[in-house]
């Protein structure tokens, strides 16, 4: 057994040492045989959520009644699932209820895909009724049983599958991309905050590309929130490399911009965004124009600040296929030349205002500072106490 899986070992063992089964599953046991970095690890056992519970001193009931519950071991975090099958599909979606097994390979029938419904016992030994780890080394995105009736029994598997070929770089093997292109308009019956969670891990992955035609080619597109009539823009967000984004709005600036640029802010509540990554996104899309339009001024680097003003070059580079780093490399130069990089480094405060025009406080303070700021930035005056106070007597600005 290797690393990271040394310690949730404890809870695998803990859980032996009361009579159950346990295993590894799902995305970790893949990302092992990947050789991918591994992130969530994944614990199904024949033990039920109470009697898990009952056995580790910090427990989090995230989902008694799917059997999911959340163990704490030494400050990480592994979901404990009980083993469980998921026949009442109801509405193309997940069931609300599930059902209870005591069988492993029931378990790992249930799961989306072969890669995915792979086990490792406490040993480190693979279990794979579904060959799974051939799927692995053939790269192939195959579902465990019928596509068809898996896509049905879930629709979100479909973008799933788009996710893992842009996550992994794999390939949809044919009977699973015709079921898809066959059961695309389902997704129509999925909550948007599923595929929102997926849309993003399509954007953040590897193959973009694939992913991005892949979503054309299976028209799945069409069932996505705001995309039904944008055939030709999802073509171009194939083109793109989005590798070099790093924050959230980032990837969503890029996709707003080219997918819909008119009402960036419907297009994106339509994917159930926080208020926080909208105004993000705007800000972005705003600055992005102005770059695109005139490049780089003192005014927009400063409005923007250097965090967000690196997110627009990013995009910047992206959509006119120039070299990020050096890019961002201009912005810091740039904006390290900025006179005054944020308003606290402003030598003159409203109060100074006061003094030296001995007038009663009204809006025309902040509107002074604002001016007194705007010129500063310009290069028109320097921040300094003196010559800020004679140039405002000089242009008679009170
Ligand atoms: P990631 O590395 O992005 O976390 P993952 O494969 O672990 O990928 P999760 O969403 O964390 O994906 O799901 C964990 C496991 O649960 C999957 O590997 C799969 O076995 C199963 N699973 C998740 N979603 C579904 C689904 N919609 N239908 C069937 N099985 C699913
Ligand atoms: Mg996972």
């Amino acid at each position: 057994m290797k690393e990271p899986f040394l310690k949730p070992l404890a809870i695998v063992e803990q859980l032996h040492l009361h009579g159950f089964e346990a295993f590894f599953v799902g995305g970790s046991v893949r990302d092992l045989l990947l050789q991918r970095e591994i992130g969530d690890i994944d614990i199904a056992t024949s033990a039920r959520p109470k009697e898990v519970i009952g056995l580790f001193p910090r427990t989090v009931d995230v989902g008694a009644k799917h059997g999911t519950i959340i163990v704490i071991y030494e400050g990480s975090m592994y979901e404990v699932t009980t083993f469980r099958s998921e026949e009442n599909y109801n509405d193309f979606r997940r069931p609300d209820n599930v059902t209870f097994i005591h069988s492993l390979e029931e378990d790992l029938k249930r799961r989306d895909f072969t890669m995915n419904a792979i086990a490792m016992n406490h040993k480190g030994e693979i279990i794979d009724p579904f060959n799974g780890v051939e799927a692995i080394n053939k790269r192939i995105i195959q579902t465990v049983g019928k596509p068809s009736e898996r896509f049905s029994e879930d629709a979100l598997r479909m973008l799933r599958a788009v996710r893992f070929v842009s996550q992994l770089d794999f390939s949809v093997v044919e009977e699973t991309k015709t079921a898809i292109a066959k059961h695309s308009h389902l997704l129509d019956k999925i909550s948007v905050e599923r595929m929102t969670v997926e849309l993003e891990k399509v954007m953040r992955g590897h193959n973009t590309t694939s992913a991005f035609k892949l979503l054309i080619e299976t028209e799945m597109y069409k069932y996505l929130p705001g995309l039904l009539e944008k055939r030709e823009r999802v073509e171009k967000l194939a083109l793109y490399d989005w590798s070099n984004f790093k924050e959230r709005p980032e990837y969503w600036t890029l996709l707003a911009y080219v997918i819909e640029l008119k009402d960036i802010e419907t297009f994106l509540r339509l994917w159930r965004l926080p208020n926080k990554i909208i105004r993000a996104v705007e800000i972005n899309i705003n600055g992005l124009i102005k770059v695109l339009d005139s490049g780089w001024t003192n005014q927009l680097l400063y409005q923007l600040g250097l965090d967000r003003a690196l997110q627009v070059q990013r995009v910047y580079a992206v959509l006119t296929s120039q070299d990020p780093k050096q890019l961002n490399e201009t912005v810091r130069t740039l904006f390290s030349l900025l006179p005054i990089k944020s308003r606290d480094e402003l030598v003159v405060r409203g109060k100074d205002l006061l003094y030296w025009f001995n007038k009663t406080p009204g809006p025309w303070v902040s509107k002074l500072i604002e001016t007194i700021e705007d010129n500063i930035i310009k290069g028109n005056v320097v921040n300094d106490k003196a010559v800020i106070k004679e140039w405002l007597d000089h242009c008679n600005l009170k």
